[in-house]
């Protein structure tokens, strides 16, 4: 029985294909309503910012329920500046988990800082403030919680460690839009946090977005400057400014799209609560919900088998993730840190292990099941 598992089953790939994104689906549902308006773009013109981004960043405020939203043009942007505003540089050190998206370190390296990896907590990915205790100094000035796979991360023990240690937060919420953590939407925890609207993320412009959530006025209005090329009288740059607009296009669709996103995050749960159902008895780790919500960005299973499971599920026509297969540590960007040689056991453990399996908008029962019966097959070959 054991030596049979990963082995190919003809008998059970029917030809269904599941892909591992699909953004058809939603594209449908809100053609009808933008397609007039994107041509009213075209006809005035309004291509950098404008009215539309405008409306879409009172719209995403209103939804958070956050005093402000400055929109940008990537998470990764998003990010940068909130490091700048949170007046992080050279010398400073700020504390990520080594297991996330790249893009959770790029801000703080453009804005001169260094990171500090931290490791994660076994159950959900998530940043493990136990350890973030042991790696405190003097130049450390920031930690970012990392709302994982559409999780919150244990924001009670990050605040609690914010304050001891006098850190400024940002909260990475690009995977979580939506979820809540106490009753408050992710993001709009913290004085900072960032969005990202790269397509597959569960709020998806068609291109390219990001934005920062701020608690303070005035902060606000800095980032505003900042976004474009550091003026906020034209042609007058009081500080060194960047060029990280949204499109027009990309805050109309945004808006559009965010009066569906309750509804689609719902069937993303939906179809979670179905995979946790249907894999249930198997030998495989299932993602755990603990931090009060969850928003589904990705349906993480773990299993040591993992790269056969990869391979055997693609031998079935079904497309899965590997989120992220490197941690940070180990990344060739960062050979010349001493954390390079560094263990952290458990960020270590889901890049070797975890899986993504499909969970999108618009994915079918029975793509899901498709998927579950494949898994199963995989672990309990028939014959
Ligand atoms: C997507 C993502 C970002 C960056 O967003 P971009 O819009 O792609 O620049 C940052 N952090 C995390 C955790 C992400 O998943």
């Amino acid at each position: 029985m054991k030596q049979k598992v990963g082995m190919p089953d003809e008998e059970e790939s029917a030809h269904i294909r599941v892909p591992f994104n699909d953004l058809a689906t939603q594209w449908r549902e809100i053609k009808e309503d933008v397609l007039p308006s994107i041509l009213d773009v075209f006809e005035r013109g309004t291509f950098s910012h404008g009215p539309e981004v405008e409306a879409f960043e009172e719209a995403l405020a209103r939804y958070l329920d956050a005093p402000e939203v400055v929109a940008v043009n990537s998470g990764t942007s998003a990010l940068h500046l909130a490091f700048v505003v949170a007046g992080i540089g050279p010398g400073d050190e700020v504390i990520v988990p080594a297991h996330t998206f790249i893009a959770t370190v790029w801000g703080l390296l453009y804005a001169g800082a260094q990171p500090v990896f931290c490791d994660v907590d076994g159950a959900t990915g998530t940043i493990d403030v136990a350890h973030a205790d042991m790696l405190v100094s003097a130049r450390t000035k920031a930690i970012v919680p990392v709302h994982l796979f559409g999780q919150p991360a244990a924001m009670d023990m990050v605040i609690d460690f914010a304050a001891r240690h006098n850190l400024t937060l940002i909260e990475d919420a690009a995977q979580a839009i939506g979820a809540r953590w106490s009753g408050r939407c992710v993001g709009a925890i913290a004085p900072l946090g960032c969005l990202s609207f790269y397509p597959g993320k569960n709020l998806g412009a068609a291109g390219e977005g990001g934005a920062v959530i701020v608690q303070d006025a005035a902060v606000a209005a800095r980032l505003r400057s900042l976004r474009s090329h550091g003026q906020r009288e034209r042609y007058v740059h009081s500080e060194l400014g960047f060029n990280y607009r949204m499109d027009g296009l990309q805050g109309l669709v945004l808006r559009e799209k965010l009066r569906h996103l309750d509804q689609w995050s719902a069937r993303r749960r939906e179809l979670a609560g179905r995979y946790l159902r249907t894999l249930a008895d198997l030998p495989l780790d299932l993602p755990a919900v603990v931090n009060h919500d969850h928003v589904w960005h990705l349906f993480v299973v773990r299993t040591p088998h993992r790269d056969r499971l990869h391979q055997y599920l693609a031998g079935h026509y079904i497309e899965t993730g590997l989120h992220y297969p490197v941690p940070l540590h180990k990344q060739p960007c960062f050979a010349h840190l001493e954390f390079a040689a560094r263990h952290f056991p458990r960020a270590e453990r889901w890049a070797s292990e975890g899986l993504s399996l499909p969970l999108f908008y618009g994915m079918t029962d029975a793509q899901l099941d498709h998927v579950a019966a494949a898994v199963h097959g995989f672990f309990r070959p028939s014959t």
